[in-house]
């Protein structure tokens, strides 16, 4: 009978082939902490993907604040939705790019796993808390569930991720000025695959955050086209539906912003590829500027674009409500757990024998869902239970 299976040698093989010479290849990755015997069809990243896709962690990425709290519509992202659009947007550049999708759709699944309830000011919250006991960032917390917290294995702690997801970790958010201090080799800049989550995450935000201010009624179509990026994309689609207006020429247009700035990333990084002569993973990690990037003009106007939703959406009145709600919640658990640690569940409650009191209410906060939150807030501290919203 002829092998029609593809089994991972011979997948890796194919790697070699099809992908440019600076993407990562699965066979050259420098493994995992702990060896484990190589599976004998899934390469590398595609099992840290599906390790990923199968933590609590990421299931809990439903019940996560992206800009509204779950429970305002079920329309709006949640951090889930918001981060299978990035695995699409991350995909679909890794592959023009001819770059290792399975590490690009690993770190896109990864890249929000440490976030708390409520959003950014849920993590504001929580690092002044932590102020005086190491300070909470949601890269750092990605890295402490995936190496520490989840436990799926009898043999280790964690999730036993591939160095490249780990180190990827770290690196997504780089200040190319500032590389970092930590034990992933920070004198190496990140691999191409990261470099282009990091970009899909941005076109990604920016973009569906639009759609759903559009449909809270927070952002109008008359104040977009204030904006260049939003007037310019309008403009072409008027061209072929004169008439279109509403919700669909809302949708139009959110849909032309991704397509024209994916355009933007492509040309670009292949010009930034060529400028600076890369030609191997090595010549990637020496290069410490940003290659994946959109072009000088049209990163102009995301930039407008982001400043556009900051005043417009992320400190929109109502917005700030619910943002004010989620810090006072985050902070009256904080305090009550730090104040009687016996009032968390017992499995957050044994932590103390490996970790400092502060450290183990702060990983019991963060992995919280918003739905979550709400319930222990209302359990805890309201006296009249139907009053919290
Ligand atoms: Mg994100």
């Amino acid at each position: 009978m002829p092998m029609i299976l593809l089994d991972r040698a011979s997948y890796e093989q194919q790697e070699t082939e099809l992908l440019a010479p600076y993407a990562m290849k699965s066979a050259l990755s420098k493994g995992r902490k702990y060896p484990e015997p190589l599976h004998s069809y899934r390469p590398i990243f595609q099992r840290d993907r599906d390790r990923i896709v199968h933590s609590r962690a990421f299931r809990r990425l439903e019940y996560k604040t992206q800009v509204f709290v779950n429970h305002e519509g079920d329309h709006y992202r949640t951090r889930l939705t918001h981060t299978l659009e990035v695995a699409m947007i991350g995909r679909s550049i890794a592959r023009t790019l001819r770059l290792n999708e399975d590490l690009a759709e690993a770190m896109a699944f990864i890249h929000d796993i440490g976030h708390p309830p409520f959003g950014h000011s849920g993590e504001q919250a929580l690092n002044a808390l932590m102020e005086h006991h190491g300070g909470f960032e949601h890269n750092l917390q990605a890295l402490r569930l995936v190496e520490k917290l989840e436990k799926k294995y009898p043999e280790f702690d964690g999730l036993n991720l591939s160095w490249e997801v780990r180190e990827g970790i770290l690196k997504k958010n780089i200040d190319y000025n500032k590389p970092g201090d930590h034990q992933y080799e920070p004198e190496k800049a990140p691999l191409l695959e990261v470099q282009v989550v990091d970009v899909a995450d941005e076109i990604a935000y920016n973009s569906h955050d639009l759609d759903d201010g559009l449909r809270s009624g927070l952002l109008a179509i008359e104040d977009l086209q204030q904006v260049d990026i939003w007037a310019e994309v309008e403009q072409q689609i008027r061209k072929q539906y004169p008439a279109l207006d509403g919700r669909l020429l809302g949708y139009y247009v959110v849909r032309g912003i991704i397509d024209m700035q994916v355009r933007d990333v492509l040309n670009q990084t292949q010009a930034n590829l060529q400028a600076y002569g890369i030609n191997s993973v090595n010549d990637v990690q020496k290069t410490f500027v940003p290659l994946v990037s959109l072009s000088p003009i049209v990163a102009e106007k995301h930039k407008q674009l982001k400043r556009f939703l900051y005043t417009g959406l992320y400190t929109h009145h109502q917005v700030e409500i619910m943002n004010q709600k989620g810090l006072r919640i985050i902070t009256e658990l904080f305090n009550l757990f730090i104040d009687n640690p016996r009032l968390l569940e017992p499995y957050a409650y044994v932590r103390l024998e490996d970790y400092p009191l502060h450290r183990v209410v702060c990983d019991y906060i963060a992995g919280m869902t918003d739905r979550y939150a709400f319930n222990e807030y209302a359990k805890l501290c309201s006296l009249t239970e139907k009053n919290y919203f």
